[in-house]
């Protein structure tokens, strides 16, 4: 079992899950828009990204999951 300090979005309130982040919230529509010309990502999206992509996504983003973040060093 694993505790959530904040599950919410600190961008628009929503529940902060893996889809929301890389599909839906708008703080990263400019970077969907560079990877597939989309402001948000449907499931179907999504399935259709490669891994290169949403390793490219979390780049970008700086909120990769694994805690490896860019820059700064
Ligand atoms: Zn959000």
């Amino acid at each position: 079992m694993r505790i959530a300090e904040d599950p919410s979005c600190p961008v628009c309130g929503e529940m902060e899950t893996s889809f929301h982040f890389i599909a839906e919230c708008p703080m990263y529509a400019m970077v969907r828009w560079e990877l597939q010309g989309k402001d948000s990502f449907s499931v179907e999206d999504l399935a259709n990204l490669s891994i290169g992509d949403i390793l490219r996504f979390t780049k970008e983003t700086g909120r990769s999951q694994g805690g490896m973040l860019p820059g700064h060093q």
